[in-house]
């Protein structure tokens, strides 16, 4: 005998009682870009590997344990994608998007990390991402963080706090890294064994370390603050009054690099203690080198990645939003022929009202019934007589009126003023 086959752990079904949420936030979330003038842009959930290696880099734990990784035909490595920019900045060389241009973007879709799954952390996830290309300036980077701001007052969630840091220029952080080098050497033979591996190439991962004997020891490392040129500080100092005026409150954390390397300058994450462990909401920066270092022209870039799955946890916790089942319409009809209702419902429909038909029989008294739960706000009844008389009946579910006799020929317009 054949078992049941389970999906795959840590990638998650909706199913239809969670959706609702889902288009709620979804909807948010496209009309929040449309609003900011970003366009959406849709890339393969397939890369190269190498993109992923190179972009993300390849001592990152994205690249070194989590994705998923195959070789198409014993010939070439591809990579599910775990993130979107690196895709999002190769579709724009490719297609010249950036030729001559500045571009504003979004995406939406799912992402694929072989992490451990828990609350708030799984293998197939959703990001709503925003990047923007051209501007080298810090007002982009404040309306980026703006952009996450309105996010969440749309939604209408509250508790989200924002870090906001830099990682200075290529020399001011070349600076860092020696003397965070020198910090970590001294604790060497405390440091977890990937942090001791990185120490050499790229000690500002270690800053990122989730190991909790690693993290007391980061407590005491240097800030890169005290290692900003002039330039650096005015694009920061810029970025801090512009959410000054914004009123946007927000905390600077100098030890937040980012789990990822091509993020140069401005970085800041979203932060939210109602989600346990994983409280990282939204999480982005400048990535100014990336788009030259893919082969394309020398473009300032900035962008964020927002977890739509930790979103959609904090809606439902503070629960403002209920699915509006206004306006839908139950058709119930106990013929055996149904067609004619069947074209009712269609003729509703053509005037743009959301019908679902009852197919299968059954008693008047658990067809209601369904109507009820169905969360229509009508049901539209048509028996043995009514399709004789040329009429149907029509019950307003959610008041206790009488039933009302409507001529086919009227229903639309009946419609119209009642519903
Ligand atoms: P974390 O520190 O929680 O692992 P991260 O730094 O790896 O996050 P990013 O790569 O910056 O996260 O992704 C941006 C956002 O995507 C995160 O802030 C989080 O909300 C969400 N996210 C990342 N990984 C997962 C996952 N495995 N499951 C669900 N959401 C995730
Ligand atoms: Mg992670």
């Amino acid at each position: 005998m054949s078992s049941k086959i389970q999906g795959v752990r840590g990638m998650n079904d909706l199913v239809p009682e969670d959706i609702g949420t889902w288009h709620i936030v979804e909807a948010a979330l496209r009309k929040i870009g449309w609003q900011y003038g970003y366009q959406e842009i849709r890339t393969p959930m397939l890369e190269k590997t190498a993109l992923f290696k190179q972009s993300i880099g390849d001592q990152t734990d994205i690249v070194e344990k989590e994705m998923y990784t195959f070789t198409d035909s014993g010939e070439e490595s591809l990579s599910l994608r775990p993130e979107a920019t690196a895709s999002t900045v190769r579709a724009c060389i490719q297609h010249g998007l950036l030729y001559n241009t500045r571009q504003r973007l979004w995406y939406l879709g799912p992402m694929f990390r072989r992490e451990r799954p828990q609350k708030g952390r799984f293998r197939q996830f959703h990001q709503f991402g925003i990047e923007a290309f051209g501007w080298p300036g810090p007002d982009i980077d404040s309306e980026i963080i703006r952009v996450g701001e309105r996010i969440w007052r749309d939604l209408g969630v509250e508790g989200i706090s924002l870090q906001i840091n830099t990682l200075g220029s290529d020399s001011s952080r070349a600076d860092y890294r020696n003397s965070l080098k020198n910090y970590f050497l001294d604790f060497i033979d405390q440091l977890d064994e990937d942090s001791v591996r990185r120490l050499e190439r790229n000690p500002l991962r270690i800053l990122d370390s989730k190991v909790k004997e690693t993290i007391r020891i980061v407590g005491g490392a240097p800030s890169i603050l005290d290692s900003l040129g002039d330039d650096e500080r005015r694009h920061f100092d810029g970025i801090c009054d512009s959410l000054d005026a914004s009123g946007i409150q927000f905390s600077i954390n100098p030890k937040l690099v980012r789990g990822l390397d091509y993020y140069t300058s401005t970085v800041f994450e979203w932060v939210t203690d109602q989600l346990g462990a994983q409280s990282a909401v939204c999480a982005g920066g400048r990535y100014d080198a990336l788009v030259a270092n893919r082969g394309g022209k020398d473009t300032p870039a900035i962008g964020f990645a927002m977890g739509v799955e930790r979103l959609i946890e904090l809606v439902n916790i503070q629960g403002k939003h209920k699915i509006d089942e206004q306006n839908l319409i139950y058709m119930i009809d106990t013929n055996n022929d149904i067609s004619e209702s069947a074209m009712l419902a269609e003729s509703l429909r053509n005037a743009g009202y959301r019908v679902i038909s009852h197919f299968g029989g059954g008693k008047m008294k658990s067809q209601i019934k369904k109507a009820d739960q169905s969360g229509a706000t009508v049901a539209i009844i048509v028996g043995e007589s009514e399709k004789q008389l040329g009429v149907v009946q029509i019950k307003k579910l959610r008041e206790n009126t009488p039933q009302s006799e409507v001529p086919v020929g009227q229903l639309v317009g009946w419609c119209k003023q009642n519903i």
